[in-house]
């Protein structure tokens, strides 16, 4: 797929990962970006910078944006969606703590694989996410156990920020992160309808 716009990211918004990491569910969407040249495209190599020690996956629903969004409806934003992509928000768990500020952590090169996009727009509230780490199961869990759902996310973003067509929404990520080794193949999907698939390396 065509390099997005931006990356609209939401942290914590599944209850059980929330408290993996020792943190209350937000009152509101927690939300950060990711570069737009953190993309890679399945196959694709993740880079484990020398600057972490902890390198994680996130099995993420990444929703690409159809039409322009801006302070819509959750019922206009539903309808604005061209489709929906498996995501790896990779992260350096490391990084992002000792940073406060998420940008470094979430931002190296490498650190966002989206997969292909979906053949049309699947239920919102039934897309189930998968991840798997040398062919063993780590997170699964369905899009109807977020906090906020797609609509509701897209809505409060697009009060924020306009969303473009081509913009992709990152939409937390479930429980069962855990950190990826050199050597290792880790792969996302979004049952039915995306995959991304991509080897693990350390820095040369
Ligand atoms: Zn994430």
């Amino acid at each position: 797929m065509n390099r997005p716009g931006k990356i609209v990211c939401v942290g914590r918004n599944y209850r059980e990962h929330a408290k993996e990491l020792g943190n209350d569910v937000p009152t509101a969407p927690l939300l950060f970006l990711k570069p737009p040249s953190a993309v890679i495209a399945p196959g694709a190599a993740i880079v484990m910078p020398k600057a972490s020690q902890r390198v994680d996956f996130e099995g993420e629903v990444g929703v690409v944006i159809g039409t322009t969004l801006r302070r819509a409806s959750p019922a206009q934003c539903a309808a604005g969606i061209r489709g929906v992509v498996a995501l790896n928000d990779v992260t350096a768990r490391d990084l992002q703590k000792s940073d406060g500020q998420w940008t470094r952590g979430k931002g190296f090169d490498t650190f966002c694989p989206i997969g292909p996009l979906s053949e049309g727009v699947p239920p919102l509230d039934a897309i189930t996410v998968v991840t798997r780490v040398n062919g063993e199961e780590k997170q699964r869990a369905s899009s109807a156990e977020m906090v906020f759902s797609i609509p509701d996310l897209l809505s409060y973003i697009s009060h924020i920020m306009t969303l473009e067509p081509g913009d992709v929404v990152a939409t937390g990520t479930p429980a069962g992160i855990a950190p990826l080794q050199p050597g290792d193949m880790v792969e996302v999907e979004l049952v039915g309808l995306s995959i991304v698939r991509n080897p693990v390396e350390a820095e040369a």
